[in-house]
């Protein structure tokens, strides 16, 4: 497989600061060997577009670290040629890195009306407020000219509503970009994906095929949104009490069954959540739902209905702490909290690396007393990307000279590049690219040229700032299990403790479970005071600081599997 090593490559090949004439230039600048920040980088002769403006959030090993954007100095250098930006669809990794792009280049923003919305919304909640006139809305079916590009925007199916697959014609060839996709034949609301569209495109010819890796690692045919249907006619029709559904925001096919299906077992339906209730407003306006006026009702008006009335659309499928569901699970909500009976349905997959935080409000959910319905145990969720079956079938209708995975990592890039391979596409036909690889398509051949910075930008809270490696490992000291100070003062006369310890614990995010922590530890001194006394021993030898700290940590980590950092200062009277 062409996969681009750095350590050779990076030694031996300039960095080429710009294109050559009859050759289209591509550059992923996010979206490489890990799932987030898309941004790919279209170059031919004076006219440079960009597919997609994404972020990326951060692993567990950047604390306090908000998101990662793509590092756009390859754009900086060519800024005189950037032409517009053309959106796929409206999920965080493909226009979350919006606001920055725009605050530095003022181009074109070409978007679907779904994504367009969820654009709007991101520049109004953005802190200083970003505005653009130059926002255009696009559709599947259109066509547009931009340069020496010819662009069309075909539908497909996806997580979201207005999805679309890019094709870009240029002297030396057309590029299909699928954009994040499924095939979908029994879609709820909308047509499925257009592949008579797509199979034309393969006939005019295509050059080259980009296409998402994202369950390039799973066999077969993904679910159709229809089938998540009937999962919920059973759980509606077996749930005594409320129903809460957890699912992404953005999903608005989701949203639409679970307010059908509510109206169809004459339930009320809550929104919860502040970007559930963005995307269920933008969708509305875009006359995207279905539903009964007196459907939709507010959570001030909970204790009007009886549980078995009620659903509850909630954000917080990703255990994120600060969500909907989080709050009722740990009982943080303002309004209501999790009730036995309540019926709580994941409808959605696991994102790797949440597994930890979504059972640990599954776990807090099922100890409130609720019914907990989660991915592996029901068919609630569709994934919302195409598996190898569909893969397959993108590679037959385009059936591209060249081939390159994208929207994956690593693993996923590999397992779609041999799937294509497998379909005759020979290996020097397919390239494993890494961010900031600069790749030229002449009408015959695809070369590794060089590279550009390609590692994405830090952002810690609102500004550009870069942050310092240094400072993030310091965070991830502090921040990762906690802090907990101990205060013991002991009576000498007395060979008791003089009052209570004082425990102080820091870093806990729920209040619930930080008082939890500071009783334990109290627990812990007194009853190690107690067994001295009862033997004898002075405390005030006994109770070295070192021994207390030992005796706390342990039980801590008894009890919550974590080693906060705990300090101990003793005191004799
Ligand atoms: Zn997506
Ligand atoms: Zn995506």
């Amino acid at each position: 497989m062409n996969s681009s090593n750095k350590k050779q490559t990076r030694t031996q090949t300039a960095k080429n600061k710009t294109s050559a004439d009859n050759v289209l230039r591509m550059i992923p600048l996010g979206g490489m060997r890990e799932i987030g920040k898309n941004m790919t980088v279209f170059e031919y002769g004076d006219d440079i577009v960009v597919i997609d403006c994404g972020m990326a959030f951060p692993d567990n090993r950047m604390p306090g670290i908000d998101v990662i954007i793509p590092d756009t100095t390859y754009l900086m250098e060519n800024r005189h040629k950037f032409r517009g930006v053309l959106i796929t669809h409206g999920h965080e990794d493909h226009i979350g890195a919006l606001p920055w792009l725009v605050k530095e280049f003022d181009v074109p923003i070409y978007a679907t009306p779904m994504a367009m919305k969820l654009i709007e919304i991101k520049f109004d909640n953005f802190r200083p407020r970003i505005t653009s006139d130059k926002l255009q809305v696009v559709r599947a079916g259109d066509t547009l000219r931009i340069g020496e590009f010819e662009i069309e925007f075909i539908h497909v199916n996806h997580s979201i509503a207005d999805a679309v697959s890019i094709a870009l014609t240029t002297p030396v060839g057309t590029i299909f970009y699928t954009g994040d996709f499924k095939i979908d034949y029994t879609p709820t609301t909308v047509r499925p994906i257009d592949l008579g569209k797509i199979a034309e495109i393969g006939n005019r010819g295509v050059l080259a095929l980009i296409s998402e890796s994202t369950n390039a690692e799973k066999e077969g045919h993904s679910l159709s949104e229809r089938d998540v249907g009937k999962a919920f006619t059973e759980i509606f029709m077996q749930a005594k009490g409320r129903i809460i559904v957890a699912t992404f925001s953005s999903n608005v096919f989701r949203l639409q069954q679970v307010i059908s299906m509510a109206e169809q077992f004459d339930r009320k339906v809550i929104i919860l959540g502040r970007s559930m209730q963005n995307v269920f407003e933008a969708a509305n306006s875009l006359d995207y739902l279905t539903f009964k006026k007196s459907t939709i009702v507010d959570i001030q008006s909970i204790d009007s209905f009886p549980p078995e009335e009620l659903v509850i659309l909630a954000t917080g499928s990703q255990g994120e702490p600060m969500s909907a569901l989080s709050r009722l699970a740990f009982s943080e909500h303002r309004s209501t909290e999790i009730i036995p009976g309540d019926t709580v349905v994941f409808s959605s997959s696991m994102i790797p690396g949440n597994e930890e935080a979504i059972y640990r409000v599954i776990n807090e959910l099922f100890m409130k007393g609720a019914q907990v319905i989660y991915e592996s145990l029901s068919e609630v969720h569709a994934s919302g990307h195409a598996c190898r079956d569909e893969l397959r079938q993108i590679i037959t209708l385009t059936r591209p000279r060249f081939f390159i995975p994208s929207h994956g990592e690593y693993r996923m890039l590999y397992r779609h590049a041999e799937l294509a391979n497998d379909m005759g596409i020979p290996v020097d036909n397919i390239a494993l690219l890494d961010n900031g690889d600069i790749v030229e398509f002449t009408k015959n051949s695809m070369n590794f040229v060089g590279y550009t910075e390609g590692a994405g930008i830090l952002i810690d809270g609102s500004g550009m700032g870069d942050v310092d490696e240094y400072v993030l490992r310091d965070r991830l000291r502090l921040a990762e299990d906690g802090v907990v100070s101990v205060m013991v003062a002991i009576d000498k006369v007395a060979n008791r403790l003089y009052g209570d310890p004082v425990v102080l614990a820091r870093g806990f995010i729920y209040e619930s479970e930080m008082h939890r922590i500071v009783e334990l530890c109290r627990e812990t001194i007194v009853e190690m005071a107690d067994e001295f006394w009862k033997k004898k021993k002075p405390l005030a030898h006994a109770m070295t600081p070192d021994y207390v700290r030992d005796k706390v940590q342990k039980a801590l980590y008894d009890y919550s599997r974590r080693r906060p950092v705990v300090m101990v200062s003793m005191m004799s009277i």
